[in-house]
């Protein structure tokens, strides 16, 4: 499920000849995520074409493979001391595989004194190790760490081709279409939603929530908390719904009919949202979401600073609708 030209990676997976290291860059997460999938399902299977059967792809789905270390930002950022625990796992020969992976997300998100740490393993790398780093673009990444790794870069796809891509993998034409437009065009990032049925009903749960706060005439928000609560570990997918949705409603005021909106499904209700409320209220929305995305990074009460969002979010309608 990914797109010719940005295939480098996951071929050389294929052949088992891989590079030393590849930074990949997009700023759509789940592209990244499904391209590192991917690559590794590619690797590490035992007749590396993903079989998703062997145990070699059993394990790398299960997240139990001992030959993989995956690093992630805790809170907020990659520190020196997660790459230097890398020493213990890069000294040992592969356990299981032929090879040894490190995957680190969010690269971008390294302090300097971490990649400066990383790039002694990036230059002399131990024998069958593979790194891939995964990042929302190289600013930020040292042009050193930029320089040691093959680049390559996910970009969004001509919509037909792609949409013609999805329907030959088994995806329906209208939920196609509405992956590729919730994905803004990249392919790969589509490639997973589509398949994410989990995601769709959150959605419509969302959104479900979202407009009946919108039209209610009091401070509750005790049911919207409560979704949150449930889906703790995906409130970051949630906010971004929020997100796409405040941005759409922004488009549907400047252009109208002729905005071209992500959430295409949803365009009647978010142009009612477009007419009632002022662009400064949506904007002030679009930030109290962002303000609880920087909360949560830092580990504060999860639903204090959920219940201060919503609350801040209805402030901002009563502040600015007429009605
Ligand atoms: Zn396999």
């Amino acid at each position: 499920m990914i797109l010719e030209g940005a295939k480098q990676a996951v071929s050389d997976a294929k052949s088992g000849a891989v590079k030393s290291a590849y930074l990949v860059t997009c700023p759509k997460t789940r592209a990244l995520t499904g391209y590192a999938m991917s690559f590794l399902l590619n690797l590490f299977c035992e007749t590396h074409s993903a079989c998703g059967v062997c145990s070699g792809c059993k394990k790398v789905l299960s997240g139990s493979a001992a030959d993989i270390h995956t690093i992630a930002p805790e809170n907020g950022s990659i520190k020196i001391g997660q790459i230097r625990e890398l020493g213990d796992f890069l000294a040992e020969k592969p356990f299981e595989a032929a090879h040894k992976a490190v995957v680190i997300f969010e690269a971008d998100k390294m302090n300097t004194a971490a990649q400066n740490a990383l790039l002694k393993p990036l230059e002399e790398p131990p024998e069958n190790t593979v790194f891939m780093l995964l990042a929302g673009s190289d600013y930020g990444l040292l042009p050193t760490v930029i320089s040691r790794c093959e680049n390559i870069r996910l970009l969004p796809a001509a919509r037909e081709h792609a949409k013609e891509l999805l329907e030959k993998e088994g995806v329906s034409a209208d939920r196609a279409e509405l992956a590729l437009a919730l994905a803004q065009g990249y392919y790969e990032e589509a490639a997973v939603l589509a398949e994410d049925s989990d995601f769709f009903a959150m959605r419509e749960q969302t959104f479900s929530l979202f407009f009946k706060m919108m039209a209610q005439k009091t401070y509750a928000v005790s049911a919207f908390v409560a979704f949150f609560e449930e889906n703790k570990e995906r409130t970051g997918e949630i906010i971004d719904i929020l997100k796409l949705a405040l941005m759409d409603t922004l488009k549907l005021q400047l252009a109208g009919g002729e905005a071209r909106i992500a959430n295409i499904d949803q365009r009647e209700m978010l142009t009612r949202m477009a007419d009632g409320f002022t662009t400064g209220a949506i904007y002030n929305m679009i930030e109290k979401l962002l303000e609880h995305e920087g909360r949560m990074a830092y580990n504060v009460n999860f639903i204090l600073s959920c219940e201060s969002m919503l609350f801040e979010i209805l402030k901002e309608k009563y502040r600015w609708l007429m009605s």
